[in-house]
């Protein structure tokens, strides 16, 4: 349900009954996070949530797992709870940016009753709506575009705190207004809640300079572990349980130094979360729709960055998805 634009990088109308739903919530709204919760999901769940608060609203935020450590800085991730099962029903359950309801490993089952608007605001493009409304629009960088637009049109006040949260779901998205999702109204907004107290230099500095000096020597071991096709148009890097520490693999974006060697087209990082259970995170650069790669195994996600998970060994899995890379790009678009 993606409403028109009056303009090309305008800003976007949400649809009328999710609006009227948060103009006047009639009780508790549960702000719902999905598995491994990134920038984009906290920071729009958090800067909505506290800007609903603080016209009245009683908010609550939650999700199977924590905040990351290099996301508490996000003002408001003191008050994220991490569950396991619902403790009842809400009236309102915002969620957003995930494409599909078993991503919140049962929580949305647990707290949705039959009288709960589910609101799903989102930009991947497979978006299974699951929600009472569903708003996609995958034309949005980042949902925090949306939810930006939506804070907007509900006339609430956009403090720095809530600035910070969308702004740093903006930049994690667009892995810092590099890649090519980054368009006119992403720079738009960024500059908005830049003015309405985001500070860019905290969030880079929070995001990137604060490694412990030990992710370095870790940073070291595995890049020296990034694999490059004959013709060098594919990258990977595999990861081993406890060859490194969880932390680290969870707070480096990893797959961009496959990324980032010249001519690759799509690039992979297939790390052992558990024996025999293999996460993969997919990377293209516009050649390859590796959402449709990340399809075949189940998963999902945008053309430029999709991820799945496989079952085997890390041998099985690379060997598994190098085969369905190559056949991706014998169909590829020239
Ligand atoms: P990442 O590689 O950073 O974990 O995820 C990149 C993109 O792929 C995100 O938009 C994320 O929602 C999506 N994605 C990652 N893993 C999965 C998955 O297992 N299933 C689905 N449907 N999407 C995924
Ligand atoms: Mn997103």
């Amino acid at each position: 349900m993606t409403q028109g634009r009056a303009g090309a990088g305008s800003s976007v109308t949400p649809p009328r009954e999710l609006f009227e739903i948060l103009a006047k919530p009639s009780g508790p709204v549960l702000c719902l996070g999905h598995v491994h919760p990134d920038g984009d999901v906290l920071g729009t769940l958090l800067g909505l949530g506290l800007a609903l608060g603080a016209a009245g609203s009683s908010v609550t935020f939650a999700g199977p797992h924590p905040v990351p450590g290099v996301l508490s800085f996000l003002p408001g991730s003191d008050r994220w709870q991490v569950w396991t099962t619902a403790p009842g029903h809400f009236d309102v359950i915002v969620m957003t940016d995930c494409p599909n309801s078993d991503r919140s490993e049962g929580l949305l089952e647990g707290a949705r009753g039959p009288a709960s608007r589910v609101l799903n605001i989102d930009h991947h493009p497979d978006n299974r709506r699951y929600g009472t409304i569903d708003w996609i629009d995958p034309s949005a960088a980042a949902t925090g575009e949306m939810v930006f637009d939506l804070v907007r049109a509900l006339g609430l006040t956009i403090t720095p705190a809530v600035a910070l949260n969308l702004f740093t779901a903006i930049h994690t998205d667009t892995g810092s207004f590099r890649y090519s999702n980054t368009t006119p109204r992403t720079f738009r907004i960024a500059a908005e809640l830049t003015a309405a107290g985001a500070d860019p230099a905290l969030v880079s500095d929070r995001l990137y300079q604060q490694r412990a000096r030990d992710s370095l020597v870790q940073l070291g071991s595995v890049l020296r572990r990034v694999e490059v096709s004959p013709d060098g148009q594919v990258a990977w890097l595999t990861v081993p349980r406890d060859f490194v520490s969880r932390e680290f693999v969870e707070s480096e974006d990893l797959v961009s130094y496959p990324r980032s060697v010249g001519r690759v087209k799509v690039a992979l990082l297939l790390r052992e979360e558990a024996p025999g259970t293999i996460k993969v995170s997919l990377r293209g650069k516009g050649d390859v729709p590796v959402n449709e790669i990340a399809h075949r195994f189940g998963g999902g996600g945008h053309e430029n960055a999709a991820g799945c998970t496989l079952s085997g060994t890390l041998e099985e899995a690379t060997a598994a998805l190098l085969q369905a890379v190559r056949e991706s790009m014998g169909t590829a678009r020239p």
